[in-house]
C-alpha cells in the first residue's frame, strides 16, 4: 500500500503547514474529502474499501484528527445510521 494524501492547512499557530499522511490513513482521508461534509463511522469506511479492519480505519482516523484537518465526534453515521464515532473533513 503506497497511498498518499497531503493537505495543505494552517497550524494551531495559524502558519500553513502541509500534512502528509501515507498508506491505510491517506486511503481514509481521501474517502472523507470525497464524501464530505458526511460523517462516517470507522466500521462503514472498512466496509467500503472490503477491508475487515476496522482498528486500522480507527487508528487512521485517530491520525487524521490529531492533524486538525478532520473532526471526529460521537455523532449518527450518514451511511449506517447509527450513533457512533464518526469522522469527517472539518
Ligand atoms: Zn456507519
Amino acid at each position: 500500500m503506497s497511498a498518499i494524501l497531503q493537505l495543505i492547512g494552517p497550524n494551531t499557530a495559524g502558519i500553513f503547514v502541509i500534512t502528509t499522511f501515507v498508506g491505510y490513513t491517506a486511503i481514509v482521508g481521501d474517502f472523507l474529502i470525497r464524501y464530505q461534509p458526511d460523517y462516517f463511522c470507522d466500521q462503514c469506511i472498512s466496509d467500503n474499501y472490503y477491508w475487515n479492519n476496522r482498528p486500522r480505519v480507527q487508528k487512521a482516523c485517530l491520525k487524521l484528527e490529531a492533524s486538525g484537518h478532520f473532526r471526529r465526534i460521537r455523532f449518527k453515521c450518514c451511511q449506517c445510521g447509527q450513533t457512533r464515532k464518526v469522522t469527517r473533513l472539518l
